[in-house]
Parts: structure tokens; sequence; C-alpha cells
């Protein structure tokens, strides 16, 4: 046994060695660290050969699988270091970053620029807020946080929850009357009477969207699982599912298909290792919102390969086209996530939910947060409680106009994008002839004063594109524009 074991283990070393050998010549050449070709390839084999050996396929995947997922960190974090070596040189050399230097000499501005790399919208945003406590003006159009207070019901309850002494723990899954009200809500959603009715049983309400998504994950998925992933999408998904060993297979949709998912592509994703497929409708960043009968045709699919089906609707509010909630079709293997924070304007507050059909699920994401954080706490509850005594149609209704008002904007710039389904932001391709990408043109306004998401940070693929969040008011958001059309109409 030792042998064997000690053969594995100089086996996987070696394979890590060619791993980092490989990821150097994809650096030379620019090539994307992930080759699904090659993956699919790979897993093809070693399924055959231990189906004939007499291995479970699933546990030979899942092995393969964090082969796999070692070998991409391996890969990327050689590129990483490079890519931040350069950068420091960059950075040292900036006269813009020596100049706050020179303003702030108690300030260990040596750290604010090397120590965050830039990959992704938290990136920017926490090297905004830095150069924000700086006194550099900054316009955030970098963040997805209505700059709307949330509803006075809200301000309302705050004020009187002290006095109520409602500031003490609660059941894990959340107080009966918010899980009531909830339950009412969803059942109604968007004018769509639910049949059969939906329970507050069924419902959790979790430190945020966040944590449910996490919580669900957690629930479902072992080590080298895998999850399917749509396309530009919010990190997150990404993020924890690498967090906790599992793979991710990404489905990239375009903009020339109109952020279309193709089914067929999605079919041939699935293996005996995909456990979950994540939905977010409407879509970070795209805005993208599916059809009905789309939906229901991923619906079949997961039916099918007796896959979880996450439904992230945070956006669901911010719909500016027919939009149908999963919540429409009882699928007992599908969880839908919401939350206060957009919604309601209601960040700050970490107040989500989920709701599945499968209680056991709904038990078991109640489990971890039992374990990890007891409840969301009391205050912030009855705080939602109250939030849902206010229809948002308003908050809809300006997010509306501000998309309109910055897509006619953009309109007579040199960039490429769709008029938004829905949620707060435009998606913009950077047009080709600027030959700039997304994080050089991103430094580039920063130093301006215009925080923005850079494109890579929602997938690889998206290097030439830019996410423009419609969170702050038309005046600010001109003023945004008229600097990003100063920039790259100088190129
Ligand atoms: N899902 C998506 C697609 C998001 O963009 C976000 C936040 N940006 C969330 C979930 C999480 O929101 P929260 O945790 O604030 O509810």
């Amino acid at each position: 046994m030792k042998a064997i074991t000690q053969q594995i283990i100089s086996l996987i070393n070696e394979r890590m060695e060619i791993a980092k050998e490989i990821g150097e010549i994809k650096q030379e050449l620019s090539l994307n660290i992930i080759d699904d070709k090659i993956e699919q390839e790979i897993k093809n084999y070693i399924l055959k050969e231990s189906d004939r050996k007499g291995l479970d396929p699933e546990f030979a995947g899942r092995i393969i699988n964090l082969l796999i997922n070692e070998s991409v960190k391996i890969q990327k974090s050689e590129i990483n270091r490079k890519i931040q070596s350069n950068n420091l040189n960059k950075v040292n050399n900036n006269a813009f970053f020596k100049g706050i230097e020179k303003k702030n000499p108690s300030s260990p501005s040596n750290n604010i620029f090397s120590d965050i790399k830039i990959k992704t919208h938290m990136d920017v945003f926490n090297k905004a807020k830095q150069l924000d406590s700086l006194g550099q003006k900054i316009i955030h159009m970098e963040v997805g946080e209505p700059d709307f207070s949330p509803p006075n019901q809200v301000k309302d309850e705050l004020n009187l929850i002290y006095d109520k002494h409602k500031y003490h723990y609660t059941e894990t899954a959340g107080i009966n009357n918010l899980r009531k009200k909830l339950a009412i809500y969803l059942t109604n959603f968007n004018n769509n009477k639910i049949n059969p009715e939906i329970c507050p049983e069924n419902i959790i309400a979790t430190v945020g969207g966040r944590f449910a998504i996490f919580c669900t994950f957690s629930s479902v998925l072992k080590p080298g699982d895998e999850i399917i992933v749509i396309e530009p999408a919010w990190p997150a998904y990404k993020d924890i599912a690498n967090y906790l060993g599992v793979k991710t297979k990404v489905i990239s949709t375009s903009l020339d298909e109109k952020w279309e998912p193709d089914i067929s592509i999605i079919e041939n994703s699935i293996n005996i290792n995909t456990k979950i497929i994540c939905l977010n409708y409407p879509n970070n960043p795209t805005g993208k919102i599916l059809d009905e009968e789309k939906l229901q045709r991923i619906i079949e699919l997961a039916k099918k390969n007796n896959l979880l089906i996450l439904s992230d609707e945070v956006y669901c509010n911010f719909a500016y086209k027919k939009f149908t909630s999963i919540l429409k079709f009882p699928y007992e293997k599908s969880i839908m996530i919401g939350s206060f924070s957009k919604t309601y304007s209601m960040t700050g507050f970490r107040v989500g939910f989920a709701y599945s059909l499968n209680k056991n699920l709904i038990n078991k994401i109640n489990k971890i947060q039992s374990l990890s954080l007891t409840s969301v706490a009391e205050p912030m509850q009855y705080c939602a409680l109250a939030a849902l005594s206010y229809n948002p149609i308003e908050y809809n209704n300006i997010m509306k106009k501000r998309i309109d008002f910055v897509c006619s904007k953009l309109n007579s710039l040199p960039f490429e994008f769709i008029y938004p389904d829905g949620a707060m932001y435009v998606f913009v391709k950077i047009n080709e002839n600027l030959g700039i990408d997304d994080l050089t043109l991103i430094e580039k306004l920063l130093h301006k004063g215009v925080a923005i998401a850079p494109g890579s940070g929602f997938g690889e693929t998206y290097k030439n594109y830019i996410r423009i969040s419609t969170c702050i008011d038309e005046e600010k958001l001109g003023k945004g524009l008229d600097i990003i059309n100063q920039i790259v109409t100088s190129l």
C-alpha cells in the first residue's frame, strides 16, 4: 500500500511539473489556461479505462477534476506572479501614483497599488475606495450597489427595533413572520400565481444571497464534482466552486448570439460528475433575460440528468421585459436565490433567501447557517420584513431610465452592446480598432477618476469588454461617460 501511494504521489508531482511548463508555454503564446478539448479527451479516456477496470467512473472523474483544478491553479499563479512583477515596475515608475504618495506622505501608498492586482470589479472597487480615502473624487461605475435609500418602511422599523427589543437570537431559518410574508410574496411573484402555493417551511432567510449560494454548493457538492456556469457570469459561482475543490465547466455566450446559451452545448457538457447548472437571469453583467421556452428546455435537461438547478434571481426586480422565474416550474431539484440587496437597495443589511421544493436541501443549508452564523441578525430580519410592504417598482423605473440614458450616450462611442433586458449594468465590447484590453483601459480610466469593471472578471474570454454599472444618478453617469469618451477618442 505504502509503495503504491508513494508511486501515486510521485506521478502527481511529475504531472504538476509538466503543468507548470505548459503554463509557461501558454503564457508565451497568449493561450487560454483552460483547454476544454484536451480536458475532455483526458477525461473520456480515463472514464473508459476505469469502466474497463471496474473502477467507479464517478470516483475516477472526481480524481481527474481535482488534478485538472490543481494544474489550472499552478498555471494561474505562475501567470499572476509574472503580471504582478510587471505591474510593480509600472506602478513604481508612474507619476500619478508618485503624486499621491507626495500628497499623503503618511499613507501607505506603496502598498495601495501593488497590493491590489485588478482582476475583477471588486478589485477595482477596493482600489477606487482607497483613492477616495486619499481625497481623489472617483465616479463609481464599477459596483452593483444602487444609490437609492431603502424604503421608508425600513427606516421606520430601524427606529423602532431598539424599543421593541428585537435584537436576540432567532430560529436559524429566520423569524416566522418573515418567512410567511416571503412565501406570500413569492407565490404572487410578478403577478404570476405560483401553483402549488409556496410554503414558509421551504424558505430560509440567509446572510445575503451570496451565503445562500455558498451553502447550496457546500450542501450538494463534493471535491471533484462539476458545476455548469454560463458566462459571462458573476465570478462568485466559480470562486466558491474553486474553494470547495469543485470544477466549473464554463459555457460561453456571445454578444453576437445576443447572450443566448446554446442548449446543445450545455447538454454536451454534462458528464457523470456534473451536479449543478447555475442560472442567473436577469444576468450580471449582460442584463440578459432568458425566455420561458429556453428556461423550460434547461429544466428538461436537468431532469433528464438528475441535476440541481440553482437559479440566482437577485436582480428579478430589475426586469425591463417579461421575466419568468424558475418558481413557475415545480421542479423538485431546483433552488431559487433571492435577495433584499438590490430589490430594496439594502446591500449592507445582508439579507437574502433561498427557496426550494426540496425540503431536505433547505434543511442542509439550515445546518450550515446554524453551524456558522446562528441566523441572520434579528434587527435585519425585521427590516427585511418591513421592506416587503413596499412595492419596489419605482426603483425599477429609475434604473430603466438610467439604462436608457447610458445606452443613448454609448451609441456615439466606439463600443458595441445590446440593450439589457434587465439588471443594472451595460456590458460593452471595446471596438477592436482601439487596440486596448479591458485592464489597460480600466487603469487609464481610474487615473482619470472613473471606476469601471473589467470584462475579464466575468470570464476569461471577455478581455475586450467592460461593465458599466448604472447605480448612480444620471449627472454622475454623464460625467463618467464623458471621461470615457475623452479617453477612448485619445487612443
Ligand atoms: N448574485 C449576483 C448575480 C450578484 O451580482 C450578487 C451581488 N453582486 C449576489 C448574488 C449577492 O448579493 P447579496 O449577497 O448582497 O444578496
